[in-house]
């Protein structure tokens, strides 16, 4: 079996150990003759699935008592609307747009009340953090939205806006548990599986209890409303049984790995890698400002289309699969999420030593 190293965006890379697990109990779970795929969720053995993912997530997050857990669907893009319905009470909500992800939660936003755009970095296309120390938060504002890390541009937050007492909410998709962040700073906190965690159709959502309300915006589908959720400890309807298994290997995986503050110490070392090559080499150069770097999304480019086509196409013949940008963006992103190895990274920096040697 050979398996490559994988540098996409998402879906993305999973540990090989979790893999390999969820292989060898595909068709037998525990001695129960059947598969998890096959399992009622309302067995008693999906029930011990899902209470333990949730308890382990809560163990790695270190998640305060006064947040609950929720296992959605829907992808991250259906939180720009289930936020907005849940929580814009005065139909004012504050925006910071710092790329594609943000912009579409911000457009969404504005079908439910008056959104605003108070800071972006569209001006450069998106290659940077604005300064968010003193913005113009509205009075009214219901929640000021972030998108944390920015899986499209290969930004991130280097620390949380001042909010100046509003509620933060938070699409943390592609840097989720990718590192310790303190929960009780966000109302609201939610990711998509396929970056970090497992595969598309889990969407976890956690959020403050008392912004589980009854008080939803007129016209919220009830499988929409956080509190039908919440109620249902996440199985009001037939969940996506089989992806929350697997978050929940991928949770049992970082907690042997030490957890948080030992992966955030193995992404630091592994982005460092690359970013070190890409500052000196003289053909590949990264696009973000150095204080708004992503640890987990790191895009580069040659300055010429026909060189970055040649690059691709002879990374992906060498094993160093889905290197090629965004479409938005064009060049290189090299996603090194949780279940990159380092010496995947170390390997794909020497071939691109090879390759700027071999054209000069
Ligand atoms: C991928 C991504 C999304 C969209 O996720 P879907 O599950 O496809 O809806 C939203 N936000 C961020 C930051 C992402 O990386």
């Amino acid at each position: 079996m050979a398996r490559v190293y994988n540098f996409a965006a998402g879906p993305a890379t999973l540990p090989e150990e979790v893999l390999q697990e969820a292989a060898d109990e595909m068709l037998d779970f525990n001695g129960s003759g059947l598969g998890v795929m096959e399992m009622s969720h309302r067995s008693k053995a999906f029930e011990k699935i899902i209470g333990e993912a949730k308890q382990d997530l809560i163990d790695l997050m270190g998640i305060p008592e006064d947040y609950e857990v929720l296992f959605v669907q829907g992808g991250a893009s259906q939180q720009f609307a289930a936020v907005p319905m849940n929580l814009m009470k005065n139909r004012v909500a504050d925006y910071i747009v710092t790329g594609q992800w943000a912009k579409k939660a911000f457009t969404e936003g504005k079908i439910f009340g008056q959104a605003n755009k108070i800071a972006s970095s569209e001006d450069k296309t998106f290659s940077y953090i604005p300064d968010c120390s003193d913005l113009p938060i509205s009075d009214n504002a219901d929640y000021v939205y972030i998108c944390e890390n920015n899986t499209i541009y290969g930004t991130k937050f280097p620390q949380l806006p001042n909010t100046k007492g509003k509620i933060l909410v938070a699409d943390q998709s592609s840097m989720f548990l990718s590192e310790p962040v303190d929960v009780s700073k966000y109302g609201l906190i939610f990711a998509g599986a396929q970056k970090n965690i497992g595969p598309a159709g889990v969407v976890v959502v956690i959020v403050r209890k008392d912004l589980i309300t009854d008080d939803v915006l007129p016209g919220t589908p009830t499988m929409l409303k956080y509190k039908t959720q919440a109620d249902n400890d996440s199985l009001y309807n037939t969940p996506p049984a089989y992806g929350i298994y697997i978050c929940g290997k991928v949770f049992k995986w970082l907690k042997k790995m030490g957890g948080l503050e030992v992966m955030k110490e193995r992404n630091v070392k592994k982005a460092q890698v690359l970013y070190d090559y890409l500052d000196q080499s003289q053909m590949f150069h990264g696009t973000v400002e150095k204080g708004s770097r992503s640890i987990m999304n790191v895009p580069f480019i040659t300055g010429n289309d026909e060189l970055n086509a040649k690059f691709i196409a002879e990374a992906t013949a060498n094993g160093f699969v889905e290197l090629k940008g965004h479409r938005t963006v064009g060049g290189m992103r090299a996603s090194i999420y949780n279940a990159m190895p380092y010496e995947g990274v170390v390997k794909l920096v020497k071939f691109m030593e090879e390759f700027e040697a071999a054209n000069k």
